[in-house]
């Protein structure tokens, strides 16, 4: 596992920290992350797993500074207080964590009140991550949610009442049939709660989903891209009137009024996104975690009992790697950049990665696509240009090799 690059031994590179947390309360039809319901009894013995993968990657890499740490899933709250402590705790200890790292933990509104929030804010926790996804209840009810629009209010009230200064809202758009009004009506409420950001994400339909087959079988109709495309530019004008600055194709931080200079990233954006746009390392734990250091990507095995019988057994946990060359690398370092609309893929980031400028590699992508009008220079800046916003993965295909 010698890529010949050490994490941390560049100082000013931040590294992140991914755990998976793949269980949850209910299995919504639409789905096909990496989680599972019904599976209780398996709490104990996974969160023991994540603390013995934790501590060996952290011997491993000689214990690099973590800037960032992201509780995702599945559902991280179904998870009792003390096992998220105890993860916190693994990763504090074989990890030099920053001071002011950010910590966020996903959240499932019906999984959670406020004396819980409360105990997670007092395990450091600085960001929360609520899964609202509408505030429709026939909305929510199609999306197979264990929560209705009541219980997603009181949860973000209760989040902010636990001392959470720093809370996303993701929401759902896309749905089959959606009304716009339904939709603004969701984000009109949504901004008047004033979260520190949001998250937009199309409903796509993924094989082999209990909602792929209602659409098979002709129980609800297609999802309709133009339907879609028009449902964000409404969010994006929306948000943008009250104050979010866009910074991401499907993200935006609040900013009020304060001016930005053109390529800066909103304050409340996410760093530990950041960390994946901008094409730096990170490190995966638990089932089907990925990770990615320069020049190489490696994952875990994605099912639960084969995680847990390789950490047992103190086996290689790798299930697949990937050796990316530097021609795919800085690919994908553009792939990745180009999703931040304000902050692109940056000159001089993109120098010291590689060694090389830009334009000795990308110039004649760059030209077409700048006299396209799809991508436009910026700072010493490449970002797609506001409209490509929409035809973002035909720019990003430029750029990989074929
Ligand atoms: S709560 Fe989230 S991770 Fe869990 S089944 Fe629903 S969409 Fe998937």
């Amino acid at each position: 596992m010698d890529s010949g690059w050490k994490i941390g031994s560049e100082p000013t590179e931040p590294v992140g920290l991914y755990i998976h947390i793949p269980f949850c309360q209910r299995k919504c039809p639409y789905c096909d992350f990496n989680s599972y319901a019904g599976l209780e009894e398996s709490f104990h013995a996974y969160t023991a797993a994540l603390r013995e993968e934790i501590t060996r990657a952290g011997a491993m890499w000689g214990h690099p500074t973590v800037a960032t740490i992201y509780i995702g899933g599945g559902t991280p709250t179904v998870l009792p207080v003390e096992f998220l402590a105890e993860i916190l705790m693994a990763c504090r200890t074989t990890f030099s964590v920053a001071p002011n790292a950010e910590i966020t933990c996903e959240a499932n509104p019906g999984t959670v009140d406020q004396r819980r929030f409360k105990r997670l804010r007092e395990l450091g926790i600085s960001r929360l991550s609520l899964g609202i996804q509408s505030l429709n209840d026939a909305e929510l009810r199609f999306l197979g949610r264990i929560h209705d629009a009541a219980g997603a209010m009181a949860a973000f009230e209760a989040a902010r009442a636990a001392g959470f200064d720093n809370i996303n809202v993701d929401l759902i758009y896309g749905l089959p049939g959606q009304d716009p009004n339904s939709w603004l009506h969701t984000l009109d409420q949504v901004i008047a709660l004033k979260p520190e950001h949001i998250s937009l994400y199309a409903l796509t339909i993924e094989e082999g989903t209990p909602l792929a087959r209602w659409i098979a079988e002709g129980r609800f109709p297609y999802p309709d891209d133009d339907l879609a495309a028009d449902l964000y530019e409404l969010a994006s004008e929306r948000l943008g009137a009250a104050g979010y600055r866009q910074y991401e194709i499907s993200n935006w931080a609040w900013h009020g009024d304060v001016p930005l200079p053109p390529v800066a990233n909103p304050p409340l954006a996410c760093r530990h996104n950041l960390i994946y746009w901008r094409y730096q390392p990170y490190l995966g734990f638990g089932a089907g975690a990925h990770s990615m250091i320069p020049g190489r990507r490696w994952w875990n095995p994605r099912r639960l009992d084969v995680y847990l019988e390789r950490v047992a057994s103190g086996q290689l946990l790798e299930e697949g790697h990937e050796e990316i060359d530097e021609r795919l690398g800085m690919g994908e370092m553009m792939m990745l950049g180009l999703r931040l609309i304000r902050e692109g893929v940056s000159e001089e980031r993109f120098w010291r990665r590689w060694g090389r400028a830009l334009d000795e590699v990308f110039g004649e992508e760059l030209r077409e696509l700048c006299e396209m009008g799809l991508i436009e220079r910026v700072d010493g800046h490449v970002r797609l240009t506001y409209p490509a916003r929409l035809v973002g993965n035909q720019v990003f295909a430029r750029f990989l090799p074929n």
